[in-house]
């Protein structure tokens, strides 16, 4: 094999090689926590607190309306006992009744309005809930899926520069040094010649330099420099 072929399979291989770091280093920064799970459990947690402030306020208010209830009670009982014969003791009492029973209406109007919140907050808890742990399963099935391809690609990987190892040492140790030095300034070292052009520069190359490439001597383009390879 002549030492131009050697160099642009090395090539081949070194650009596969590339590729699939590329992609490996694409998985690396797709794996580890999710931003969408990160949102959706802190909405979760914003509406629990809400949930139970308002719970909070739920149970004061019932404490407040049994307190008022039996502070009631024993208002009527002493105005409906016919113990209380003075008429201006009467009308006091009467006016206690009525501003304790204003307050308690009030107040279980309240207790009404906060059971309504706490049922549509339950249910947003619930309806959170479940879509965090769609996320969370669908995410878990995605980090699964990532590592997976990694470890395909770690092997993928090492095949590949364990084939580069071999190749490198069957080539003569002056071209793979010229190689190194143009894949440093051009990238790929080594062009294909189709039609009499240089694919590396896309210039027409004069016969004699073709002629040379036709041969068994490593020729490098005239335009761009690059090692040239005609299939
Ligand atoms: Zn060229």
């Amino acid at each position: 094999m002549s030492v131009v072929k050697q160099l642009y399979q090395l090539q081949e291989v070194e650009l596969e090689i590339e590729s699939n770091e590329q992609a490996l280093a694409q998985i690396a920064s797709q794996l580890g926590e999710s931003q969408a799970v990160v949102r959706a459990r802190t909405k979760l947690k914003l509406e629990q607190q809400h949930l139970e402030e308002l719970r909070r306020q739920q149970h004061a208010a019932e404490w407040e309306i049994e307190d008022l209830v039996s502070k009631l009670t024993t208002a009527e009982g002493k105005l409906y006992s016919g113990r209380i014969k003075d008429p201006k003791e009467l009308t006091n009492l009467q006016h206690e009744v009525d501003g304790l029973r204003i307050r308690r209406d009030q107040l279980e109007d309240k207790a009404l309005a906060i059971m309504d919140r706490v049922e549509l907050s339950t249910a947003s808890v619930d309806t959170l809930s479940n879509e965090l742990k769609t996320l969370e399963a669908e995410w878990h099935s995605q980090q699964q899926q990532l590592s997976t391809n990694m470890e395909q690609l770690k092997t993928t990987l090492s095949d590949l520069k364990h084939k580069r190892q071999l190749l490198s040492v069957k080539i003569d140790p002056q071209a793979i040094e010229l190689y190194q030095e143009l894949k440093k300034q051009r990238r790929q070292a080594v062009a294909k010649v189709e039609q009499g052009i240089c694919r590396g520069c896309r210039i027409s190359l004069p016969t004699t330099e073709l002629q040379r490439a036709r041969g068994d001597s490593l020729v490098q383009c005239s335009s761009c420099g690059r090692i040239l390879f005609l299939a």
